[in-house]
């Protein structure tokens, strides 16, 4: 548990095992790898996913969208350094 008592699990980047808490999708290191539109667009998505079916599609959306711009980033970089052992 955190200080705040939410569960605390890991980043749902796959390859990355640090510790988040359980409102949060990512590390702060990938947080900060998203674009500023992509991180608002996750932000005020999740702010509202309570409210209907559709705002909480809308959170997925934008979650699924964030992950997959940070696997893509990844394998950038790994192209840039080549694989690491
Ligand atoms: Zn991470």
């Amino acid at each position: 548990m955190s200080r705040f008592g939410l569960p605390i699990r890991t980043c749902y980047v796959r390859a990355c095992s640090s510790e988040v808490e359980g409102r949060k999708l990512f590390c702060y290191a990938h947080w900060r790898q998203l674009t500023p539109e992509l991180q608002e667009r996750v932000h005020s998505s999740w702010k509202s996913n309570h409210l209907s079916r559709e705002h909480f599609r809308a959170y997925l959306e934008a979650a699924r969208e964030a992950l997959a711009f940070i696997n893509d980033s990844e394998v950038q970089i790994e192209a840039m350094v080549g694989p690491q052992p």
